[in-house]
Parts: structure tokens; sequence; C-alpha cells
């Protein structure tokens, strides 16, 4: 916390803080909000006047892939649209991933999302024995030279298998001592439930003795009989890990008959397991074998969140073999969520946009993220008044402050003739 009575750096006049009360004037000091100072103490400040627009604690990216963003222009088009055949493309270009070009693009998507008002990121990262620790050490090294404007959490994810794919087990140890910060996993892809639920215990293992919290996709997959989210779950009872572990996609809950879905949600609100839908992907990639009428591919979004389990969306994939598009803006990613999970109330437009700040800090547990006094000063003056216009008008985002400095303004210019 900024020490008492510290010089006033920017003060942020008539700001409309997402969640946070009516609108006010915010003050930053050393990288951090401030209680408003006493007259005459913000003599030296910068003054940025927010005109009542909406402003959020920095937009929060809980799930991306910046190891394989951008690589679409140098392998093969994804023929059937899959996963399956998505990860198979990538083993090619994995072989030949050099530590340096992999920064070279995790570089170019960070500064996409910045400029879009991402603050935070939680990336995952390939650990399995085709590419070795090189996606980690690149995204490590593009985090190195990004560290003053973006904080990124790393996630070692063993995409091909622990027991599937040999030799990654120690590799994931070894991601660990190198700088990973979460566990990853990818449990259905195994070749039995056993081994599945081995694959699960062994995350476990590494996440216990690294004091790390856990990050899996799971069951992204049209397969209703996938059943590793109910296995995770029941893993985080036993280990005693509730709230420090997230879900990605579960894309089979959605087709799941009734009974068994419901049981399965009640167990992940047990475990207070973090819910994560990436609902460009899995629209792009699910469902692709589907006699019409296809499924919409994305978990059970309004149902999670209905039993009080933070829900939460990523971008995933920037241009890569699962998915063609991609800038790393949440207020696109947010539209998408929208439509895909029929959320279309006035109180559910509000909540996606809660999935994209608040309830992202909580996946990635920012214990500085807010507009309270002590918290980081990460600020994104929205030209919006709301979360619906801001959605709908896909918002500039004017001004981008990080730990207190401003980092990017945005300009929209039309001119009509
Ligand atoms: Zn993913």
């Amino acid at each position: 916390m900024a020490p008492e009575g510290a010089a006033i750096d920017i003060v942020v006049k008539n700001a409309k803080p997402w969640r946070d009360g009516e609108a006010r004037d915010l003050y930053i000091a050393d990288g951090r909000f401030v209680t408003p100072p006493g007259s005459g103490d913000s003599g030296g400040a910068e003054v940025i006047d927010a005109a009542g627009r909406l402003c959020v604690a920095g937009f929060v990216e809980p799930h991306i892939h910046l190891d394989k963003a951008l690589i679409n222009e140098d392998v093969r088009p994804n023929v059937s649209g899959t996963l399956d055949e998505a990860i198979e493309i990538i083993w090619e270009r994995k072989r030949v991933y050099e530590v340096g070009e992999i920064a070279e693009r995790a570089g170019r998507v960070i500064r996409s999302a910045l400029a879009n008002g991402v603050t935070r990121i939680r990336s995952h990262v390939d650990i399995d024995n085709i590419g070795g620790l090189r996606p980690l050490e690149g995204v490590a090294e593009a985090r190195r030279r990004h560290s003053d404007v973006i904080d990124i959490q790393i996630v070692a994810f063993p995409q091909e298998g622990i027991l599937k794919n040999g030799g990654t087990e120690e590799l994931m140890w070894q991601a660990m001592e190198a700088g990973a910060d979460v566990v990853g996993g990818m449990p259905f892809n195994e070749k039995h439930p056993q081994d599945s639920a081995r694959h699960i215990s062994i995350a476990f293992e590494i996440a216990m003795k690294y004091d790390a919290d856990i990050d899996m996709h799971v069951d992204e997959t049209d397969d209703v009989g996938a059943r590793t989210l109910e296995m995770l779950a029941q893993q985080t009872i036993e280990h005693g890990w509730q709230g420090r572990v997230t879900a990605g996609h579960t894309c089979a809950l959605a087709g799941y008959p009734e009974d068994y879905a419901n049981a399965v949600i009640a167990l992940v609100r047990e475990a207070e397991i973090h819910m994560i839908t990436n609902p460009a992907t899995n629209l792009m990639l699910q469902g692709r074998l589907d006699a019409q009428p296809k499924r919409r591919g994305i978990t059970r979004v309004k149902e999670l969140l209905a039993e009080g389990i933070n829900v939460s969306f990523g971008q995933d994939c920037v241009k890569d073999t699962f998915y063609p598009f991609g800038r790393v803006d949440p207020l696109e990613v947010g539209l998408i969520a929208a439509h895909a999970a029929h959320m279309s109330m006035p109180q559910e437009i509000e909540q996606v946009f809660d999935m994209q700040t608040r309830a992202a800090a909580r996946v990635m547990r920012l214990g500085d993220y807010g507009f309270a006094p002590g918290c980081a000063a990460d600020l994104v003056i929205l030209d919006a008044a709301n979360a619906a216009e801001a959605l709908t008008k896909q918002a500039t985002r004017s001004v981008v402050i990080k730990n207190g400095r401003v980092i990017v303004e945005n300009e929209a210019r039309r001119a009509w003739r």
C-alpha cells in the first residue's frame, strides 16, 4: 500500500467504477489506488477526466494459449475443424518451436491484449515430449519483456496427456521448477478412465509440493461419456484444495442427462471449483460430427451461475489450429459468450461483464484487484455508460492504466462527408 501522504500521481475525475458505487474521483499514488487526500495534496498530479464513463479495474484474461498463438499462418488448415485434428497439426509445428519465435509471437498477442484493456493474463503452455519446455521458456521470456506493463500467470499444460505421453510427468515437475505458477491438466486425453484419475492425482501431487493452484482443460469433447469433471471435483475435496482449482471448457457437461449434470454441478459447487467457458473456440470446434441440430458446444453457463459457482470466460485461442480469429478483446469474447449462453436479460448482460472482470480475478485469485485503496492501480476507461453499451458498441478503451502508469490511449475517429 502507498504510504500515508504519498504524492498523488494521477487523479481520474468522475470515473464510474464497475460494480463499485457511484461515479467519483479516483486517486493513484505509487501504483496503487489511495484514499482521497486532503485538499491541495494532489497539485502535481496528472488529471484525466473520465466524464462519468464506465471504468473497470483492468480486464482479466484467465485462459489463453500464448505459446500457440499466431501459428495458423505457417501450418496447414484444420480440415475437419475438430479438436483432435487441431492437436495433431501442432505436433509438426511444435517440433520446430524455438524459444525466441515463441516469445516474439506471445509478445505481439500480449500487446494486443493490453491495447484492449487487459492487464492480467493466465496463459497455458504445452508441456510434452515434443516441444519439451520450449513453450514455457518462450512465454516466460515474453512475460519478462512485458513485466512492467502486464501480469502473467503461466500454467504447465500437459495437452498430450501425462501417462499417454512418455516423460511428461518429469517435465511437469521441471516446469514448476522453471517458473510455471499453476499446474495444468487434460485428464480426458488419456487411454483409460483409470489413467485420467491418475493424471489428476499426479497434478495434485505437484500442486501440493509447490503450494500451487490447479487449472485443467476438462472434458473438452462432444463425448457425453466423459467423466473427468466429476473426478476432478472429488479429488479437489479429498485433497482439501477447495477454491484453488479451475476447470476450463467442460463441454461434455452440456450433454449429460439432467440427473447426472445436476449431481456433477453440486459436486463442483462443493469443491468450489472455478469454471471457465471458452465460447469462441468451442462454438468453432464442438458439434462438428453432429447431424442437425448441432450442439452449441459450450458448458452449462447459466445453470452453474444459478448455483452460485464462479464462472468466467477466456479467449483461449488466437489464430492457431483450433481457432482462426481472436485478438484478446474481452468485449468481443463477451459478446460471443452472451449469444452462446443465451444471456440476454439486463442482469445477465451484467453477469457477462462480471465474467471478464471480477469473476476472472477470482479464478486467478488476485488479492489486489479492484478500486479499493491499496489495490493495484489498473484502470480502463471505456467509452460507454454501462455494460450493455460497452458490449454493444465494442467500446473504445480510451485510457489503459497499469500499476498507476498510462500505457495506452485509444481514439475512435469517424468523419461523415
Ligand atoms: Zn484452452
